[in-house]
């Protein structure tokens, strides 16, 4: 199959009959099911919106990770150079031992020792650690415009990720609002000004400069239910999580789209070259933003993947997008298999 398919709540359409079955159906693992099964009452059809299948485009991440053991020899001898690397790779002490110590296990349960066969234990034993069914996007609860809040410090790739996800979701045909509620660098109008026009969104400026964020993000959600659109995506200053005011900042910003719309995602976009400094960011934004996702960006500039399993693990808040590069197609959902597979390949 080509891409992933969402269903979107449509205006005005009756669902096809294959919709309504597929949702029917118990899990197919082809598609990410999002939604839960509609009743039709025939007297409600009218009224209410109804879901459409909509397929988007897939990316694939693969080119993008970087293998993490090129370099070592894989026979059952030598099994303990892996929990190295794997500590290397931000993976965490504990974490690499347990990897490692079922690595040995399966090696020894099913003979395997061959260089292919250990590899592809290793890739199956990182992949069921990185495995969780809370991965897909948000795109289908609630009402629309639904509403993606982008945070995270400097630098990290908040604005590139939007312009990313925005191109990808006009691709497929979802009407899209960007909010530029970074108001607090003349330049980051611009910036994002560029991405929009890229992707075909559409976006709400401040203003005036230094308008405050939070009256952006409210006049980009009040734009968007007026002009019937499907997404609206808030692109926000970058702040250290240790600045309390900044942070306080983040929760007004909430609370005022809340006012008007639900919010689907928070997503914090973390750069994964910065390590474990990744983590204590995420610590801190979890809290106060109510963070509901993690983009994982710069992985094609790093050796550092681990980290995908410490923030998951130490947070409990899945990694749901990754970023592969500066172009506009270079992101892709997080695929634990795929990943794994790009690791030990
Ligand atoms: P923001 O300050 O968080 O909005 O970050 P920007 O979106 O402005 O990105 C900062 C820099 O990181 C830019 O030079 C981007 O091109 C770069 N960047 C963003 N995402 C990626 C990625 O996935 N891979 C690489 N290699 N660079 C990225
Ligand atoms: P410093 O030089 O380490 O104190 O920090 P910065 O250069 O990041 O910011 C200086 C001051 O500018 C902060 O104390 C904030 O009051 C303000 N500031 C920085 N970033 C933002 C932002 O994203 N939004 C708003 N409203 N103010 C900011
Ligand atoms: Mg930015």
């Amino acid at each position: 199959m080509a891409g992933f398919m969402f269903w979107k709540k449509k205006r005005g359409e009756e669902a096809p009959v294959e919709v309504r079955e597929a949702l029917d159906a118990p899990d197919s693992s082809e598609s990410l099911i999002v939604d839960e099964p509609i009743v039709v009452e025939p007297e409600l059809v009218a009224i209410e919106p109804e879901l459409v299948a909509v397929e988007l485009p897939k990316r694939s991440s693969r080119k993008g990770i970087r293998s993490l053991f090129s370099r070592v020899k894989f026979d059952p001898a030598n099994l303990d150079e892996l929990e190295d690397i794997l500590i290397q790779a931000d993976f965490g002490l504990d974490a690499a031992i347990e990897i490692v110590d079922e690595v040995k296990r399966q090696a020894k349960a099913s003979g395997a020792e061959s260089e292919q066969e250990l590899k592809g234990i290793l890739a199956g034993v990182i992949a069921g650690a990185l495995q969780r069914d809370d991965a897909a996007l948000n795109l289908s609860d609630g009402k629309l415009p639904y509403v993606f809040l982008v945070v995270g410090v400097n630098g990290v790739g908040k604005t590139t990720t939007i312009g990313k996800l925005a191109n990808w979701l006009t691709e497929g045909e979802w009407s899209v609002f960007i909010g530029a509620a970074d108001t607090f660098r003349a330049a980051a109008v611009d910036q994002i000004a560029t991405w929009a026009e890229r992707a075909g969104a559409q976006l709400i400026r401040p203003k005036q400069e230094g308008q405050d964020p939070a009256s952006v993000a409210f006049e980009s959600v009040e734009a968007a239910i007026k002009a019937d659109a499907d997404i609206v995506i808030i692109d926000t200053a970058g702040r250290l999580q240790n600045k309390i005011d900044l942070m306080g900042e983040l929760e007004k910003i909430r609370r005022v789209i809340e006012k008007q719309a639900q919010i689907s995602e928070v997503l914090l976009v973390l750069d994964a070259t910065t390590g474990q400094n990744g983590l204590a960011q995420a610590k801190a934004f979890a809290e106060v933003a109510k963070v509901t996702g993690v983009v994982l960006t710069k992985l094609d500039g790093t050796a550092k993947g681990g980290i995908v399993f410490s923030i998951q693990r130490e947070l409990g808040i899945p990694v749901k997008l990754v970023g592969v590069g500066e172009g506009i197609n270079d992101f892709a959902f997080f695929d634990a298999g795929e990943f794994a597979r790009g690791l030990v390949s």
